[in-house]
């Protein structure tokens, strides 16, 4: 194995894996630390529920997740975490960064969150999403992690003991030995490293080739297939997406509150049946699980459908003044997914679920230990199936991928 990967969240590591498919490296994807070893993969994603996790635990199942991928044999280590940067001022990207940093004893890494394909840039140390900076877009309203700041330095230095510095676009721009150059003098700290293109990410691929430990989200993954390549590690294997046969209905849990979630959502409600999860009976007591469930059995056999918790960031807030964040947040996760549970035992075996935290609730309570990397549906997101037992196909999708016809248009490529 060559490459080995943490993800901070569960749809973070099927972007990823997706990533890491497409550029010619055999992928898998396992929820939390496997147990056994894992055989025909060039790249093993171990997926942890650690974005918003307590400190101490996310950085403890992250050095437990090095430590099993050191095990494998791979060369180079890469933590994944959103391309918005997704984290508080307690962390948890500063402190799992510093812990995999002492833990494979390397004094430098880097951090780009850049997924251009997707609309996220880095220019100056600032993170833009789409033609707003992080702190105007929807990000700002995030349930969990509300990004205040769009400025990396400012907003990661906090978290970490490190110094955390810079590599302008400029140096990008003058290619990988420029970038190479950049961090040899930087000597030590984390480096933040503007991209706007494919090209840039490429390029900071390349003058990664020589690094322990690499940081950021999927984008800058794209270029480090290539090294292996280079140094004649890796044969190229053109990814096959092929997902063993599922039949049966589809069903949705949409969980997050992300701007394109909320527009996924109405755009399916406008032809679609779907179920409004009552977050705030839900949070009295009330049976909302027992009433989603006879919902759906009061709908036509054979009709994929919606279960949702999303909300307006208004609604979210007013709900959290009077709940607390951390406790609605892990209640409505957890509905949702005794819900998907319940579908699940009555023979739904395809699965949409939109939102990092719900994709990570869901798929624990579904029991899945990995996943096998299908086709694309758009940037960020592919089909997946479970391995091992009777498969169940599974779309993670992370709240804010995702065109408006999300949800149709997966339920289209899985047929
Ligand atoms: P995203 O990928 O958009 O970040 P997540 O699933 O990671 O989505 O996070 C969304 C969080 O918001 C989850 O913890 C979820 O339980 C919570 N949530 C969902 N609906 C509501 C609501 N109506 N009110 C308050 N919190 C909500």
């Amino acid at each position: 194995m060559l490459l080995g990967c943490i993800a901070d969240d569960f749809t973070g590591g099927t972007d990823l894996a997706s990533t890491l498919a497409a550029a010619g490296m055999r992928a898998v994807q396992t929820i939390g630390v496997p147990d056994d070893k894992i055989d025909d993969a060039d790249a093993v994603i171990v997926a942890l529920k650690s974005r918003t996790a307590p400190r101490e635990q996310a950085v403890a199942e992250s050095v437990a997740a090095l430590r099993w991928l050191q095990a494998q044999g791979c060369r180079q280590f890469f933590f994944k975490y959103c391309s918005t940067f997704d984290s508080t001022p307690a962390g948890n990207i500063g402190p799992v960064i510093d812990a995999l940093m002492d833990a494979l004893d390397v004094p430098l890494t880097i951090a780009c969150p850049a997924f251009p394909e997707n609309g996220r840039t880095v220019y100056l140390g600032h993170l833009f999403v789409g033609d707003q900076l992080l702190s105007d877009s929807s990000m700002k309203d995030h349930p969990l992690t509300p990004m205040t700041d769009a400025n990396l330095v400012r907003v990661l230095q906090p978290q970490t003991r490190h110094r955390v510095g810079l590599i302008a676009h400029g140096t990008v721009a003058a290619g990988a030995a420029a970038i190479e150059n950049a961090c040899t003098s930087t000597g030590s700290g984390i480096a933040i490293v503007d991209a706007i293109t494919a090209t840039d990410l490429h390029a900071i691929g390349r003058a990664c080739a020589g690094q322990h430990l690499v940081t950021g989200g999927s984008g800058v993954a794209v270029g480090l297939p290539e090294n292996f390549r280079l140094s004649g590690l890796l044969q190229r294997h053109d990814a096959d997406t092929a997902l063993p046969q599922i039949d049966g209905t589809a069903a949705i849990i949409a969980g997050s509150c992300s701007a394109a979630t909320n527009a996924q959502v109405a755009h399916w409600l406008k032809q679609r049946p779907g179920y409004r999860v009552d977050v705030r009976r839900l949070l009295a007591g009330a049976d909302v699980v027992g009433d989603a469930l006879a919902w759906v059995r009061n709908q036509e056999p054979q009709t994929p459908v919606l279960v949702y918790a999303t909300s307006t960031p208004d609604e979210v807030r007013a709900v959290q003044e009077q709940s607390g964040v951390e406790w609605a947040s892990t209640q409505i996760e957890q509905a949702l997914a005794e819900i998907a549970w319940a579908l699940a035992q009555k023979g739904i075996r395809k699965f949409v679920i939109a939102g990092g935290e719900t994709s990570g609730a869901v798929v624990k309570r579904l029991g899945i230990r990995a996943l096998r990397i299908g086709p694309a549906i758009d940037p960020g997101v592919p089909w997946t199936s479970s391995i091992g037992g009777n498969p169940v196909a599974l779309a993670l999708k992370s709240g804010n991928f995702g065109t408006v016809d999300f949800f149709e248009k997966a339920l289209m490529r899985l047929q």
